[in-house]
């Protein structure tokens, strides 16, 4: 129970440096509701948490987690649509102004995709990875014969584009785009380097932000 202790002893720190020393911050955030400007899609990945690599306050991020970071096509029926249940309400009620794909080298989802099923332990994790099932034919087709690392890297980023592009399927998304009310992002986080990078549609590549 070491685990559970050390996390509970985390949040009486939390408590006393951060809560108490916060007042006018949690009362808003309580008398007023949440109002984030920035919806995240990340990785389920622990070393990823996106209010910690953007130094965040509470009430700056809507955040959805699942594993990949991926965003699937807008489907109607047939599931448990979390991430689009997640993706509605911060677009059509909190009415967000960015929405953030945050993707990550050593992606153990985008690892199983590569891997294929036999890597792969479990009946959700392949059929999940599916989504990016295009991120892998491209790295196939332009990768074909590079190291895994660079496999890897590639299909990571690959994916990101993939999700991008299917946030606009949903047709909310696609309405506060073409007006200019939300904008889309691409970034991708080298655990390695310490770096964050973003996808310019213009270069069609990562680039340093910040
Ligand atoms: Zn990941």
């Amino acid at each position: 129970m070491e685990e559970i202790k050390k996390l509970t002893a985390g949040f009486a720190r939390f408590r006393a440096k951060y809560f108490v020393k916060h007042p006018e911050l949690f009362d808003q955030l309580s008398r007023k509701g949440q109002s984030p400007r920035v919806m995240v899609v990340a990785c389920c990945d622990s070393r990823v948490d996106p209010a910690i690599i953007t130094d965040s306050d509470p009430g700056d991020l809507f955040v959805v987690r699942n594993v990949a970071n991926l965003v699937p096509p807008c489907e109607m029926g047939g599931g448990y649509h979390g991430t689009s249940a997640a993706l509605e309400f911060a677009a059509r009620t909190l009415e967000v102004q960015h929405i953030v794909i945050l993707g990550h080298s050593q992606c153990g989802g985008i690892q199983s995709l590569l891997q294929g099923i036999k890597a792969v332990q479990g009946d959700f994790i392949i059929p999940w990875m599916a989504i990016a099932d295009e991120a892998l034919q491209k790295v196939n087709t332009l990768h074909a014969h590079a190291p895994d690392a660079t496999r890897q890297r590639a299909c990571e980023q690959a994916s990101i584009q993939v999700s991008l592009r299917n946030l606009t399927t949903f047709p909310w998304v696609r309405e506060r785009v073409a007006q200019g009310t939300l904008h889309l992002h691409g970034w991708y986080f080298d655990i390695d380097l310490g770096e964050l990078l973003g996808y310019n549609p213009d270069t069609e590549h990562f680039e340093i932000l910040g």
